[in-house]
This record gives structure tokens, C-alpha cells and sequence, in this order.
């Protein structure tokens, strides 16, 4: 038996959650390839608080264990390439959507889809960063390989306080940018600066409809908001310049004009963490490996129980929830 978060959708379609012990025979089935993981830690997501709490349709199959991500021992094995006892991570693939997840003290999952934790974080660690610092990281990539660098001039974070946000902060700050944390909680000024943050703003100056185009200021946007924001953050992103575009905190639209894109020749890069390659993955978890800074993680990171995560979701989906909450799921 197990313990899970175990989501369930009632005659009427909404959704209910609970704590349940589940028998392993209830693991979903692969027919090859199929990975058993005893979890350590998983977390809750911005995903993971839409699925608990039914806001949008997240869940593509019933019942679901939801968590977009865990760390843990692999336990038993169809697949060679993993063996008993090796350290795994996973980011997405689906997995607390249509598979069952990471908020649970064991998951059945593809062997396709775990990463091999680096040796340089523990589990803990691993899931601090979790899929925020890991996307934050495919942010950070896409910048990279589209040539920003830190003499080119400030990088917008958005969200700041988030997950996402907060890790983008830290490690932006760490590779000598200089950043400009935007966030709708005057009172973690101190929490963003210690992260990294130079500067300080309250996204309410980025929130409302803005002009197509701005005074030219950003080198390059981590964007985790959508909507306002990153219109506004695009309209005022340099020449030549880039938006990283991972998140829709404010709304999934998009009301803006093509004039960056035109004028000022403005990229938009898409991220997207849950079906990137394996490749781009292993990249971003060895970058996280080498360059996350320890005492960023224990700022950013607070560990809850299982059932604590079920009355945490409305809170995150909020936003009121500052960084990441860890969920030791043996808690
Ligand atoms: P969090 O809830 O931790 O952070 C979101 C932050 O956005 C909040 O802390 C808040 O920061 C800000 N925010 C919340 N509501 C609003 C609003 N109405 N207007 C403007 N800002 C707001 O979530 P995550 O960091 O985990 O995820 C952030 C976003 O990125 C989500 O939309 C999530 O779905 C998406 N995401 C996408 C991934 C991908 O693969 N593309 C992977 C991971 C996440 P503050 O108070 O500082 O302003």
C-alpha cells in the first residue's frame, strides 16, 4: 500500500481530493519499458494547484494522482537502462495529468521519461528546483542561445515571487545579469534582492494595456505571467532583443501588436518544460547541477506534508504562496 493525493470527479464534474491508501496493484500498467519509483519528494506546482482544485481542466483521465514531478529510487525495472536504487528525477511527459503523479509515495511511470538526479544534488534539492527552476533553466537556455548576454543590458523577471520567477532571479544574478524582479508582493522586496534582484518592481506598472511600442530597456524578459505583462515587457525590450515566454500567471492572452517583432526585430521564444527532449532536459538538470546556488534553494524552498499540499493549492493558485513548497511525500 501507498499513500497518494488520489483526484476524483463527482456526477456534476467537479473535482474532489483526498488522501487515500492506495494498493500497488492500482499502478497503472506500461507494457514495456514501465519504471516503479519510490518518491521522496515531489512538489506543488502552479499545474499541480489547477488539478487539486478542478480550476481548469488539467486532468485528462479520472481517478488521477496529481504532481507534475518527483524525485526518488528507482524500485523495480522492465526497462535496462534503469536499474534498483538509482536516483531519478522527472519533469512532465503528462505525468499528473493523464498519468498518475508525483504527489504519492510511489509512481509507475515510462523509463522514457526520468532523468538520472545529478550527483551534486539529494533528492531534496532536486525538487526545491523542480520543474520552476528546471523551466526557469530552459528559460535562461533560450536567452542564451538566442545571444543575450549581461553586457547587453537588464533582464525583466516577472512573477518574481513564484517559482519559476524566484529561480529565474537567482540564477540570471548568478551568471552576472542584471535583473529586474516584477512582483505584486511589496513585502518580498528584501527575499527578491537576496536572491539576486537589482531592482525592485511592482507589476502593477506592467499589468494594464500598454503601448505597442516602449522605451526600449530590457535586453531580454523571463516571463512566467503572460497576458499585460508580457505585451507590455515585449513593447519594451530592446533592439534585437528576446522574451522567453513560459507562463500565463495573469492570462492566457496575448494583446499585442507585431511592432517589437517588426521594428525593433524582438524575439518571442516559446518554453515549454513537460515534452521538451531529453536532450535539452539533461543540458538544463547538469546547468542546474553546477550552477544553483545552495543558499537560493533554501530560500526559495519550504517543506510541507502530503496532506498539507490539498489545503496549500488555493493559496498558490492565489498567489500567495512565495517560492516553492517541497512535499515530502513520506510526511
Ligand atoms: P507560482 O504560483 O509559484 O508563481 C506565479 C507567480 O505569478 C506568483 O507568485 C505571482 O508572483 C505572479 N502572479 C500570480 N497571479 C498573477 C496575476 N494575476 N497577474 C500577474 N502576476 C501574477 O507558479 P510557477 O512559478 O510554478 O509557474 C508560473 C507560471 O508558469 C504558471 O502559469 C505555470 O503554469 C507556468 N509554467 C509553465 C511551464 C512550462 O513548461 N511552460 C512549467 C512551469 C510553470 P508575484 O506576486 O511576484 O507577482
Amino acid at each position: 500500500m501507498f499513500n497518494a493525493l488520489y483526484l476524483e470527479q463527482t456526477a456534476d464534474r467537479q473535482t474532489q481530493a483526498s488522501l487515500k491508501a492506495l494498493d500497488d496493484a492500482a499502478l497503472p500498467a506500461f507494457d514495456a519499458r514501465g519504471v516503479t519509483v519510490d518518491i521522496a519528494y515531489s512538489t506543488l506546482n502552479y499545474k499541480d494547484g489547477l488539478a487539486i482544485t478542478g480550476r481548469s481542466p488539467v486532468v485528462r483521465k479520472w481517478p488521477m494522482v496529481p504532481g507534475i514531478d518527483f524525485a526518488g529510487t528507482v524500485a523495480a525495472s522492465d526497462d535496462p537502462r534503469w536499474q534498483p536504487g538509482d536516483p531519478v528525477v522527472l519533469n512532465g511527459w503528462g505525468v499528473g495529468e493523464s498519468h498518475w503523479g508525483g504527489l504519492a509515495q510511489r509512481a509507475r511511470v515510462s523509463g522514457d521519461w526520468l532523468v538520472r538526479r545529478p550527483e551534486a544534488l539529494n533528492a531534496f534539492e532536486a525538487m526545491a528546483i523542480g520543474t520552476a527552476g528546471y523551466t526557469a533553466m530552459l528559460c535562461v537556455l533560450a536567452l542564451e542561445k538566442h545571444g543575450v548576454a549581461p553586457a547587453q543590458g537588464e533582464i525583466l523577471v516577472t512573477g518574481a515571487s513564484g517559482g519559476v520567477g524566484s529561480f529565474a532571479v537567482s540564477l540570471l544574478a548568478g551568471l552576472g545579469f542584471r535583473v529586474v524582479a516584477s512582483t505584486g508582493k511589496a513585502a518580498e522586496a528584501d527575499y527578491l534582492r537576496a536572491l539576486g534582484a537589482a531592482e525592485v518592481i511592482d507589476r502593477a506598472t506592467l499589468a494594464a494595456p500598454g503601448k505597442p511600442l516602449q522605451k526600449e530597456r530590457w535586453a531580454g524578459v523571463v516571463d512566467s505571467v503572460g497576458s499585460h505583462t508580457l505585451a507590455n515587457a515585449c513593447a519594451a525590450t530592446r533592439y534585437g532583443g528576446a522574451a522567453a515566454a513560459c507562463g500565463l500567471a495573469q492570462g492566457m492572452d496575448l494583446p499585442m501588436t507585431v511592432a517589437p517583432f517588426i521594428l525593433r526585430g524582438v524575439a518571442l521564444l516559446g518554453v515549454d518544460s513537460v515534452m521538451a527532449p531529453l536532450p535539452l532536459r539533461l543540458e538544463a538538470w547538469s546547468r542546474l547541477a553546477a550552477g544553483a546556488d545552495r543558499g537560493a534553494i533554501a530560500a526559495i524552498a519550504r517543506r510541507i506534508g502530503l496532506a498539507q499540499a490539498l489545503e496549500a493549492a488555493p493559496r498558490l493558485l492565489a498567489g500567495e504562496v512565495r517560492g516553492r513548497l517541497v512535499v515530502d511525500v513520506n510526511a
